[in-house]
């Protein structure tokens, strides 16, 4: 073997070629999406690899495109470009309206030199048209049995279509056109069956990621992600001379709660607890977080801000929870919360210094007859 002379046939060298560019994909946003977790930004994973996905996808096909652009050959490799127009359309989770797509492909088009040709329209619009097929087919059909056969009903007939155009427009023989269409639809398949293993891999990891930091009775996130966090926003807060603040609660007498309506019904309880003050949370500020930290005690961190800033949500908070009425049991139950709420300060050394100020304080409104907040 030499550079020169290859000897493995372009068709198998194209297949790991087209792997090779969604793997470096995989590899690429799973270190992105890391990067996003680590800096505790609110991003979803979805979100971050619909965007990424798509800019990838369009510099691979304008950079595919430099090589050849000009050339009575053009159409080359129109095969790795409809891939990556698969791959978004289909496997990205992502709904982008056809008429989005219409700027990139008008771009590309006139980078290409066929702005001014007719056949290129056809195809233009074929190629809006098949995209979103794709995502009809995917929204629809995605997880259910005929998934697989829904995916090529689409991609046989308008991979036709396609490289019907391209026969047009340059006068390709029926061979060719047959060729490419055989080749596209192999492609398809492979790239098809690659990511479904792929993501089958990527989605257990995120299950046991999930597992490992989230409680399942109420699926807030645990005691481990709460020290994780609390450390990863102490060390920050530090170095950038930034306010933090923190705010604690446990439920009162919920030890009666069980004794009186039973276990189950004090699970309820946990679990409506968390509903309300996580709808508090979504409709103040989604960097605040909750964290279950102990059967019945949450804390909450509240990145940036003063202590004095957190009243109006710490308010909100105890005022939800505190009107909430549970039906569990046969009855209706009625929790209420104490509370304590601290900033950090210059003398805290570690995290643990915070949280036994906010502990303090809590324990003050526990000691001064429960359901109300100790604050400073
Ligand atoms: P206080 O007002 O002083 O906080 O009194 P309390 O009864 O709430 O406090 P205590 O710490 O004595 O009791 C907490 C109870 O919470 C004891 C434990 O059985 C119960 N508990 C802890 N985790 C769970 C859970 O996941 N489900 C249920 N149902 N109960 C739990
Ligand atoms: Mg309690
Ligand atoms: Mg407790």
């Amino acid at each position: 073997m030499t550079w020169t002379h290859w000897h493995v046939a372009p068709f198998v060298t194209s297949v790991f070629f087209v792997l090779g560019v969604l793997t470096l994909y995989w590899a690429t946003i799973r270190s992105l999406e890391a990067w996003v977790h680590d800096h505790h930004w609110e991003i979803a994973d979805h979100t971050l690899e619909a965007w990424y996905g798509m800019v990838y996808m369009v510099a691979f096909t304008f950079g595919l495109q430099t090589l050849i652009v000009g050339q009575t050959y053009n159409w080359q490799f129109m095969n790795f470009q409809l891939i990556a127009i698969i791959f978004c359309g289909y496997f990205l989770n992502i709904r982008i309206p056809p008429l989005w797509l219409f700027p990139i492909v008008v771009a590309f088009m006139a980078y290409n030199h066929s702005l001014f040709v007719w056949q290129s329209w056809g195809h233009a619009l074929t190629l809006l048209v098949f995209f979103w097929l794709l995502n009809v087919v995917q929204r629809k059909f995605r997880t259910t049995r005929v998934a697989p056969m829904m995916y090529l009903v689409v991609v046989v007939p308008f991979g036709w279509l396609l490289w019907y155009w391209m026969r047009l427009k340059h006068q390709l023989s029926w061979h060719t056109v047959t060729m490419q269409w055989l080749y596209l639809v192999v492609f398809a398949i492979l790239v098809y069956s690659y990511v479904i293993m792929l993501t089958h891999d990527s989605e257990l990891k995120q299950r046991l990621q999930r597992f490992a930091s989230h409680d399942s009775l109420t699926h807030a996130a645990n005691f481990a992600a709460y020290v994780e966090a609390s450390q990863y926003w102490f060390d920050k807060s530090k170095h950038d001379a930034q306010p933090l603040a923190m705010m604690m609660f446990d439920i009162d007498h919920f030890k009666r709660i069980n004794d009186t309506y039973g276990h189950l019904a004090g699970d309820d309880v946990l679990q409506q607890v968390v509903v309300t003050v996580q709808t508090v949370i979504d409709a103040n500020d989604s960097q605040i977080k909750l964290y279950r930290t102990g059967g019945e005690e949450f804390n909450l961190l509240f990145p940036d801000y003063r202590l004095a800033a957190t009243q109006a949500t710490v308010a909100q908070i105890f005022n939800a929870v505190n009107h909430l009425k549970v039906i569990a049991g046969g009855a209706q139950i009625e929790p209420t919360i104490s509370v304590g709420v601290t900033e950090l300060r210059a003398i805290d050394a570690e995290p643990l210094d915070f949280y036994n100020r906010v502990d303090q304080n809590l324990y003050h409104s526990k000691q001064n007859g429960r359901m109300q907040i100790t604050s400073a």
